[in-house]
């Protein structure tokens, strides 16, 4: 008999966190007036960024947040951002700040995310809030990390004495998770592309968690019985690139859109091993815009403070 892995759901997940979010808001400004504001600033014209900031204001909308994007012409200097970063640390009805990324070359990324005040910092990029996240003081986490953590636990997964593989060490996915992890008292092991065996590294997984953007990376002989795999990779493929297996599974994306999005995980076959797994698309995705509300509300209590 085949074993069927419960899918975790993201997207179902991420409406329940928004919902909440949109109860909390909706109270504190029936008794306080108090309406949490996130602003955006978006350089040049990036398509897929454009895109991904569309959706964060969609998002602002609907829990009930203030929100604006502040566009930059492509060829802007470091300092022209910096300029409109000091009036957003300094502006009382902006409580969440983010710079989408990437960014142009000409513009010095590490400078712009130190600009941004650490208690308004919701994507969690400072050094400041990584620190307080080594240090597990309280802090801004990065979205998709605090997701993937947050997806966990609404599952009634265990992490506290498991064995946790991370394949990934980026400081937006990655590391931010593997450290949520080990604070959850899970045994984490890192590997990246300089991993010699991973699959000795992912085999005794109890929780695998995937970010590296490569297709197919984990096959099924690389996973436990039993394993919760959780796969955040991004990976849109086109109907030239794709297998016979995939063109039947994916069918009707090729047909109306000409591709597809895959994660890392060589999901057909991994799924009837593992017990729980995210899928991709409808995973991990939809967590990290609820989890950026969530930061931003969060942001705007303690600004405000509010308990
Ligand atoms: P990144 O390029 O910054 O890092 C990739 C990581 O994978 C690195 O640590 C690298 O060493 C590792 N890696 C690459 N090839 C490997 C290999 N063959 N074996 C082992 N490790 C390998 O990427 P990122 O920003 O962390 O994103 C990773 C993936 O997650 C991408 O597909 C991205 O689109 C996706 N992502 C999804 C979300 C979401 O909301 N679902 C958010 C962020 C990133």
């Amino acid at each position: 008999m085949v074993k069927i892995a419960k899918l975790i759901d993201g997207n179902r997940i991420s409406k329940d966190i928004k919902n909440e979010i949109t109860e909390e808001v909706k109270e504190l400004k029936e008794t306080r007036d108090f309406v949490p504001g996130l602003s955006v600033i978006l350089v040049g014209e990036n398509p897929a960024s454009k895109v991904y900031v569309g959706s964060k204001q969609k998002g602002c909308d609907e829990v009930g947040f203030k929100s604006e994007t502040i566009k930059m012409e492509e060829n802007v200097s470091t300092d022209d951002v910096l300029e409109e970063l000091e009036k957003l640390n300094k502006r009382e009805d902006v409580h969440g700040i983010l710079v989408q990324l990437p960014l142009p070359p000409q513009i010095n990324k590490a400078k712009v995310l130190e600009a941004i005040y650490p208690d308004k910092d919701v994507d969690g990029f400072h050094p400041v809030n990584m620190g307080r996240l080594v240090a597990q003081q309280e802090c801004l986490v990065p979205a998709t990390p605090s997701g993937i953590i947050e997806m966990l636990k609404r599952e009634n997964i265990t992490m506290k004495g498991k064995n946790a593989t991370v394949v990934g060490h980026s400081e937006i996915v990655g590391k931010p998770v593997s450290l949520l992890l080990l604070n959850e008292w899970a045994t984490v092991s890192i590997c990246h592309i300089e991993t010699g065996d991973l699959k000795m590294h992912t085999i005794d997984a109890d929780i695998l968690v995937v970010a590296t953007g490569v297709p197919y990376l984990i096959k099924g002989d690389m996973v436990k019985e039993g394993a919760v795999v959780i796969d955040v990779g991004m990976n849109r493929i086109t109907r030239d690139k794709a297998s016979r297996e995939l063109l039947e599974w994916r069918k009707n994306d090729f047909e109306t859109k000409g591709a597809t999005l895959i994660g890392d995980v060589d999901f057909l076959r991994v799924e009837p091993k593992a017990s729980h797994i995210s899928p991709v698309p409808g995973g991990v995705g939809p967590m990290t815009i609820a989890m950026l509300l969530k930061n931003t509300l969060k942001a705007a209590k303690n600004i405000a403070g509010i308990k």
